[in-house]
């Protein structure tokens, strides 16, 4: 009898706690699967599969470039408060890998998204990218591979249902239907790409396209490294020049988030129009508050391609 009275003056101070805990902007929370991702094509792919059954938070601030985040402590108790914490691959975010390996996994469960993807080595062409990833050097842009794109949301999926089996219907049903728009995507890019009288794209940014350019049978070079943590040389550069020249590329390719130094110094060099190759990393805030999307990203991406490798 005593237990049981314990056991209920237990629960009304939970039950205490936790409404006191709650003011209005987390009531609508409430009852909610709460999920902690690393990088935007999470927030997006979970969002979706979740619906109104999930909170999504993504970790990195809009606008912040992916590779030089470093997690502050206030990032490591948001993963520690949440049911489910998601991170792309250790090549991509080696932070998470720690914040996960701290974590009571009785509390939340932590799901690597590549599990079952399949990893190119990182930048055939770049001369050095090993910083900071184990020293294996995988490309870690996985989700510009659409198949891999398909199998995070797999991933992702069975992380939501592990951890809340009651929904597992509708889950289902919104992973199927998003993973039927990724396949559509990728008809889109292989239709769209497969008359163009150029077969070669070069990149003023970080090596990020070498999945899709493998995916579509393109060649493709870019400045800087898997991470862009070192300068590209003048060797570098001027290796990008000649490639345009000797290929007649009327176009150099920019990324989102950062200063588009590199390409703008190609395009006065050789008159080279600047288009944009969103990595789809991360967004900016306007992005995010005009609604942007993975699959807009990646359409967006597609015209610019179009144009650049001048395809009819
Ligand atoms: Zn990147």
């Amino acid at each position: 009898m005593r237990k049981i009275i314990t056991g209920v003056l237990f629960c009304i101070l939970l039950l205490l706690c936790v409404s006191c805990e709650k003011t209005s902007p987390d009531a609508e929370k409430k009852g909610k699967l709460q999920v902690v991702v690393s990088l935007f094509p999470l927030y997006d792919f979970t969002r979706t599969i979740g619906g109104d059954k999930v909170n999504v938070s993504l970790l990195l601030p809009p606008g912040m470039e992916a590779h030089s985040f470093e997690p502050k402590p206030d990032d490591i108790i948001r993963a520690n408060k949440a049911d489910v914490f998601i991170y792309t691959n250790r090549y991509m975010e080696p932070w998470a890998v720690s914040i996960a390996s701290g974590l009571d996994t009785r509390k939340t469960l932590v799901e690597d998204a590549s599990q079952g993807g399949h990893f190119l080595r990182a930048g055939s062409d770049t001369e050095h990218d090993h910083e900071g990833n184990n020293g294996e050097g995988m490309d870690p842009h996985i989700w510009l591979d659409f198949a891999n794109a398909q199998t995070m949301v797999d991933n992702i999926l069975s992380a939501l249902v592990a951890k809340d089996p009651s929904h597992r219907g509708d889950y289902t049903a919104n992973a199927e239907a998003y993973k039927a728009k990724l396949r559509e995507l990728d008809e889109k890019y292989r239709t769209g790409l497969s008359h163009c009288d150029k077969h070669i794209f070069l990149h003023g940014g970080h090596y990020a396209f070498g999945y899709l350019a493998n995916r579509y049978g393109l060649t493709y070079e870019s400045a800087y490294a898997v991470s862009a943590n070192a300068e590209p040389s003048p060797a570098k550069i001027a290796r990008l020049i000649r490639q345009i020249q000797k290929n007649g590329l009327h176009y150099i390719y920019t990324e989102e988030l950062v200063e588009p130094r590199i390409a703008d110094t190609i395009s006065r060099e050789t008159g080279a129009t600047v288009l944009k190759l969103h990595g789809a990393h991360n967004i900016s805030k306007n992005d995010l508050a005009a609604g942007a999307t993975f699959l807009s990203l990646m359409e967006q991406n597609l015209k610019n391609l179009r144009i650049g490798l001048q395809c009819k």
